[in-house]
């Protein structure tokens, strides 16, 4: 047999006691009847056996270089969390102890928290999650209804497009509310603006759909939406106001937060409140959405308790820091409530197409997609003067102008 010029290699060592494959250990290659016994002079070995121990080493470094990365992704340094004590007292949350982010954190490093276990985390995420939950129903919905030419689709329209900007912005505002002080404020001024539009958005629906049938072309509906842009404009101004009070009146600022919504939410819900209260059914033969309406108040009741209450963390400060304080409740109830009151409107609006087109004015641009156009100009507005109100003061800077003869003035 042909002498075949050692290498070193990994090799198989043979089946038996105490042998088996001898990786990553190296051995010197020989040639000879054994080895040939086993197949292992045959050409392919050969050619592995040339220039083989640097490949070899090769693919074990990029094996351990690969092996190293995980390793390495566990050991990113996390940003610091801190504790109610060490961040600035505009950012304190009743009951929650601990978790907090840097109030001065870079916008990266917001987004990056969204993926660390903090205080904030599942605030951020019982609200983004939804938001693509309602653009999937969103979607679906544009499939099988047609929004662009059928005037009474439009009531819809308005309402699925604020179940899915409402969450999405709270979401945002959650994870960007550790920038700064002022940032924070802002974020939180357009997470109630969204939540505002969002009742004009109920308004609108329920106007359309919801309304029992004896109050059908009566002054308060042919009233309610402009009556709910007046809502949007108390709401957004009030909530945003109650921010400036948190600190040296916090109780007043709390209620003035918790009415600014549920007196919106009380007037949209009028219509609903008559048809469940008086008859059941109130004047209205179609009664298929009521069970989805109840869950869906069982729900709004439940949202609105946990946002005042601030249960369970106030029994036990520090003990839902990061799972299962009120705030997470709360997102977690208004997202359930919005589905069934979807599910209530879809039903509503299907059952009482019929009654209702024959028996009031079909849906004008103006009053839905219209109203709402109002509703965000109004609302951006009132966000950006309360913004303004927040950012420092022009500085006055001197002037230089040149003169002719070469010096300057100052203006
Ligand atoms: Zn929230």
């Amino acid at each position: 047999m042909k002498r075949i010029p050692e290498h070193l290699f990994p090799v198989w060592a043979g089946p038996g006691r105490g042998r088996g494959w001898s990786w990553p250990v190296c051995i010197t290659w020989e040639g000879g009847e054994g080895l040939q016994s086993w197949g292992l002079d045959s050409a392919v070995w050969c050619m592995l056996c040339r220039g083989g121990r640097e490949k070899l080493e090769q693919a074990c470094q990029r094996g351990k270089g690969a092996l190293q990365l995980p390793k390495a992704m566990l050991q990113l340094k996390l940003p610091r969390l801190f504790n109610i004590h060490q961040v600035p007292k505009v950012f304190w949350e009743d009951g929650i102890m601990s978790g907090y982010r840097h109030p001065q954190s870079s916008a990266l490093d917001c987004i990056l928290s969204s993926f660390q276990m903090t205080n904030e985390t599942v605030n951020i995420w019982t609200h983004f999650l939804p938001t693509w939950y309602f653009l999937w129903r969103f979607f679906v919905l544009c499939s099988t209804v047609d929004f662009l030419f059928d005037s009474y689709t439009w009531p819809l329209l308005v309402y699925m497009l604020l179940i899915c900007i409402y969450p999405f912005t709270s979401s945002c505002a959650h994870t960007f509310s550790t920038m700064s002080p002022e940032a924070r404020h802002i974020c939180y001024f357009f997470d109630y603006g969204a939540l505002s539009l969002y009742s004009l958005g109920c308004a609108i629906a329920y106007g359309f759909y919801v309304m029992p049938e004896c109050w059908v072309n009566s002054r308060l509906h042919h009233h309610f939406v402009p009556i709910a842009i007046a809502n949007t404009i108390f709401c957004t101004s009030t909530s945003c106001y109650s921010r400036f009070l948190e600190l040296h009146f916090p109780h007043r600022s709390k209620i003035l937060r918790t009415g600014a919504f549920v007196i919106p939410f009380m007037f949209d819900n009028i219509p609903l409140f008559y048809r469940l209260l008086l008859g059941f059914g109130g004047g209205c033969a179609h009664t298929d959405s009521l069970s989805s309406h109840c869950y869906h108040l069982l729900f709004a009741f439940l949202t609105c308790f946990l946002f005042a209450s601030h249960l369970p963390e106030r029994l036990a400060p520090g003990r839902f820091d990061y799972i299962g304080h009120s705030h997470q409740l709360f997102h977690i109830c208004a997202v359930v409530g919005t589905h069934f009151q979807m599910e209530a409107i879809l039903a509503d609006m299907a059952s009482r197409r019929a009654w209702l087109t024959a028996h009031s004015a079909v849906p004008s641009f103006l009053g839905t997609l219209g109203a709402l156009a109002l509703g965000i100009l109004l609302n951006l507005g009132i966000i950006g003067l309360f913004s303004a109100s927040l950012l420092p003061p022009p500085k006055f800077t001197t002037h230089r102008t040149p003169q002719a003869n070469g010096s300057v003035k100052d203006e």
